[in-house]
């Protein structure tokens, strides 16, 4: 079950690899956006692990609340906010310990609420094509009868894919987006944070 060990558990490994990631999403959004990515992520989930520090959370969804909560308040880039809702989205859909199946709900929450503020579609290479196909990939997964680490390691996977897949798409979200078709060719970081996250969900549930 995806418990409250396990989300503080994500949390943190998704800290560590942004951490470690750090030069490389900025490299990214330098190409088609203002080279703040990793700067961004990395200040927002350096604010998380602070605010996780002492919290005596009551299940899961208070651990991913509450790191939804500070990326908000501490990422000033779009990210932020849509990483953000989605955690809390996330949270509010964990009050307790999840099955697979209940967890692929609570993913599935996540992305809606990317997709309520951002507005991206499939295909306007954002966090959204990364997200959509590991969502796809984990319930098919569950459906399929794989218990969490199998499915989350399915969901890493298709997130890498969708990521590396942003590359011959023209953005048309977000500040890449004023590029037009000078967007065309480089790997969206959104996407490539998005797919970091996954893995190190996969990382953890192994
Ligand atoms: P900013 O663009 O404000 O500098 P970041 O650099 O932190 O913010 O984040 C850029 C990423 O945000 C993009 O690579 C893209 O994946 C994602 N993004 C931007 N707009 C949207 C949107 N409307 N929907 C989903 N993702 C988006
Ligand atoms: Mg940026
Ligand atoms: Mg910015």
């Amino acid at each position: 079950d995806f418990d409250t060990r396990l989300a503080e558990a994500w949390v943190r490994a998704a800290a560590a690899a942004v951490d470690k990631e750090q030069e490389r999403l900025t490299e990214l959004d330098s190409a088609i956006g203002d080279g703040d990515h990793g700067s961004n992520m990395q200040r927002g989930f350096t604010a998380v692990m602070a605010a996780l520090d002492g919290l005596d959370p009551a299940g899961p969804g208070a651990v991913l609340t509450r790191t939804g909560t500070t990326l908000i308040s501490k990422v000033g880039g779009a990210a932020g906010p849509l990483y953000g809702k989605a955690f809390r989205a996330l949270g509010a859909a964990l009050p307790g310990p999840a099955d697979p199946a209940g967890f692929g709900d609570a993913l599935a929450a996540g992305l809606q609420a990317v997709r309520d503020l951002g507005k991206a579609e499939p295909g306007d290479k954002t966090i959204v094509d990364a997200y959509t196909p590991a969502l796809a990939a984990f319930r098919a997964a569950v459906a399929a009868g794989a218990d969490l680490p199998r499915a989350a390691a399915a969901a890493a996977d298709a997130a890498e894919r969708g990521a590396r897949d942003t590359v011959p798409l023209q953005a048309r979200k977000g500040r890449a987006s004023y590029l037009g078709p000078r967007s065309v060719g480089h790997q969206d970081p959104g996407a490539t944070s998005t797919a970091l996250l996954f893995r190190a969900l996969a990382d953890v549930t192994r």
